[in-house]
């Protein structure tokens, strides 16, 4: 490639349709590389503009901010301070935007504008916008932004990619004009005078841009990860870091001084600023009349106070039934497969570690992946088809008030609903929150709701050591256990929400006022492409994380070997018997014994297998009676020391009040690693869900000990 070819860069938030664009852009001409010493692609490629005009274009990883964060982010953020550094400085920026969340995607466009680079607004997903009936004034947009131009189109349906390389055209050869910009970012003085002798020091690395010093400055002081990327990416000196750090410290006491929080300074002042500027000017351009009467006439009864909610659950009622009843369907075929295929490879392959490793590491751990994808589609089928109807817009406005005061959206109440059915679907399902935030926490709670893998262990709990007594004559005590641990998962949800929503920093939040859309029939095709989509991006994602932990799961298990008795051979003996016996003083103070000590470190693979480990640990044959035998062994089972038995009704409760809690599946791990891009969180979750469990149990067994029970 010609260094002299012109450098154009792609930046946008995740999921904007930045590769789509590339993709159109580039065609066949792209080379991908990885990203110095990570394994982030870097993406390239070549675009013929107009007539022997060419052009470089390099697709960036998503971002939601300069500041970085997240890997990609920081990718990004180093990506830029070279820039500033005239180290291969793009010619103009394509800032991607999804039209139909203009606020939150502005708020990177925003930061770009501040590079004093040309830059050019592709005002992405038009087609949704317009399938909405509304319109963007790009006009307007782009006097405000201070763009060189503001393109609408479509990457999917192919539209406007024209358009966009004559606006490239005309930067590249210097022919466009800039309004005077509106939105160029106004930093108050009051904060100004706190951050300047930062911006002072950070003016000789930006080449005396005093703007732009002032916003790196901004984001110096707001995030630490930018102070350390201008140690780790810049020409200042320790020496300058050591100033710049102090001056950090003098900045940060300023500003709290002023009654300011310095950790939500850069996103506090830019949506204060982002919002103003929507608010004022007529950028959206709502829908027709026509259409918005007769859609009115629906929402009198679809919105109704108490006919809207009524409905609401009826509809949910009727999707939750359906993945429960026809998913299972196709998750049978796929369970059935795969154990024809185990029993395949059996057959054909000599025995050994590898083919244990294959049958039982590699086609499970593919299995354990492939039984969610019913449920997934399912759930993602009626959720698009809500979604694109425009009811979902209807049930966020009911639901609105009641879940923001425990910090989440309307849109939360679907996802978390469905977890009911499956958590993995419904952490899918969140991508309908736009606000960062409120998806998080919706996120993070959502494996609370006691999930249809939960049932094994209650039932077989509460079948063998809950008595079926009836209860004020109508009830029954074993359908009230079982309600009860649904209704504990359920208000934990709500309770953990509201306390995580006070910890997570904002980072964007919903600024518009909720639009109604006019309802619509949905596109049957883009409906199966979005399934399509998300199913492959489960199965590819977080099949592989899925994948390693089966693996090592399976090694856990069957290792080390020791066939002592008869060539069978004995999971007690195995590392992860061991653990099971090594962690029984800790879980001694719940009722539990090394058995289920065992049961609980397999069951990280999903909660059901925690009943196949016990049976398989008391020798239970499985065969169709599987549960009626383990019913059995379990309350056989004698304590050696005190010859008590090791199984009471408080046990039971114990054991059932852990599993409401316990992050114990292997696929939610996967996913919520896949949904949040990092490993903090489900690191976070996996943390927070364990030590609710083991409080929860320890508080159920001690307090029912104190209490007297048995
Ligand atoms: P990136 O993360 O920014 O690279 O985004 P992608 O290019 O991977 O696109 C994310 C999703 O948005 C994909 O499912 C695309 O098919 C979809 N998408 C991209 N552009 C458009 C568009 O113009 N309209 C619609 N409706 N969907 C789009
Ligand atoms: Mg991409």
């Amino acid at each position: 490639m010609e260094t002299n070819t012109p450098l154009i860069a792609l930046m946008g938030n995740p999921n904007s349709g930045k590769t789509a664009i590339f993709n159109l852009l580039t065609g066949m001409n792209q080379k991908v590389s990885n990203y110095p010493g990570i394994t982030v692609e870097k993406r390239k490629g070549t675009t013929l503009l107009a007539q022997n005009t060419q052009a470089e274009i390099l697709d960036m990883p998503g971002t939601y901010s300069l500041t970085p964060e997240s890997l990609d982010e920081k990718i990004v953020a180093q990506q830029v301070l070279d820039w500033m550094q005239e180290k291969e400085k793009p010619v103009a920026i394509i800032s991607v935007v999804d039209a139909g969340n203009l606020s939150r995607n502005l708020y990177l466009t925003s930061q770009i504008m501040d590079l004093d680079i040309p830059v050019i607004v592709a005002l992405n997903m038009m087609d949704r916008v317009k399938r909405k009936n509304q319109d963007i004034n790009c006009q307007e947009l782009k006097k405000m932004l201070g763009a060189a131009a503001v393109v609408p189109m479509s990457a999917r349906e192919k539209w406007g990619i024209k358009e966009l390389k004559q606006a490239l055209t005309m930067i590249i050869q210097n022919k466009y004009t800039v309004d005077k910009c509106e939105l160029k970012m106004k930093i108050p003085d009051s904060i100004i005078e706190c951050i300047d002798p930062v911006s002072e020091i950070l003016s000789q690395e930006h080449k005396y841009n005093e703007h732009l010093a002032k916003t790196q400055a901004l984001r110096v002081i707001t995030r630490k990860s930018a102070l350390e990327l201008y140690r780790d990416n810049s020409n200042l000196n320790a020496g300058d870091m050591e100033t710049l750090m102090s001056a950090r410290d003098d900045a940060i006491l300023k500003i709290e001084e002023i009654g300011m929080n310095h950790r939500i300074l850069e996103a506090t002042i830019r949506y204060d600023m982002l919002d103003r500027a929507l608010s004022k000017n007529s950028i959206v351009i709502k829908d027709k009349i026509r259409d918005k009467s007769r859609s009115e006439n629906a929402d009198k009864i679809l919105t109704h106070k108490w006919l809207g909610p009524l409905i609401f659950i009826t509809l949910l009622y009727g999707i939750f039934q359906s993945i429960f009843t026809w998913a299972t369907v196709p998750m049978e075929w796929i369970a059935t497969g795969m154990g024809y295929f185990g029993n395949y490879c059996i057959r054909i392959l000599p025995g050994g570690i590898l083919r244990d490793l294959l049958v039982e590491g590699v086609i499970s751990g593919v299995g354990a992946i492939l039984i969610f994808l019913p449920q997934i589609l399912f759930l993602m089928f009626f959720m698009t088809i809500l979604e694109d109807t425009g009811y979902m817009a209807r049930v966020a406005f009911m639901m609105d008030r009641l879940m923001n005061k425990i910090g989440l959206h309307g849109k939360s109440v679907l996802p978390l609903m469905s977890g009911y059915a499956c958590a993995i679907p419904g952490i899918m399902a969140t991508r309908t929150i736009d606000n960062w935030k409120e998806r998080l926490i919706t996120i993070l709670v959502l494996p609370l709701m006691s999930c249809s893998a939960r049932l094994p262990i209650y039932t077989l709990m509460i079948g063998a050591f809950i008595p079926n007594k009836p209860v004020f004559s109508i009830l029954n005590l074993q359908g009230i256990t079982m309600v009860f641990m649904y209704f504990l998962g359920t208000i934990t949800a709500m309770i953990i929400a509201a306390i995580i929503s006070r910890f997570i920093k904002e980072r964007g939040r919903s600024s518009f006022v909720m639009e109604m859309p006019p309802y619509r029939i949905p596109l049957g095709l883009s409906v199966f492409r979005q399934l399509f989509n998300r199913g492959k991006l489960f199965v590819i994602n977080a099949g592989k994380i899925i994948m390693a932990i089966s693996i090592v799961l399976w090694f856990l298990a069957s290792f080390p070997k020791s066939e002592s008795n008869a060539g069978v051979f004995n999971i007690e003996e195995s590392y992860i018997g061991r653990i099971g016996h090594a962690i029984e003083p800790v879980i001694r103070p719940l009722g539990f014994d090394w058995k289920i000590g065992i049961g609980l470190i397999t069951s990280f693979a999903a909660r059901e297998v925690v009943v196949s480990t016990l049976a398989t640990l008391y020798n239970v044959e499985e065969k169709g009676e599987n549960v009626v035998g383990i019913t059995v062994a379990l309350k056989n089972d004698i304590n050696q020391v005190t010859g008590l038995p090791i199984y009471t009704s408080l046990v039971a409760l114990s054991l059932m009040v852990f599993y409401v809690y316990a992050a114990q599946c292997m696929a939610t791990f996967a996913i919520v690693r896949n949904e949040t891009n990092s490993w903090k969180w489900p690191l976070i979750m996996i943390v927070y869900m364990t030590g609710l469990a083991y409080m929860g149990s320890l508080l159920v067994y001690q307090g029912g000990l104190m209490l007297g029970f048995t």
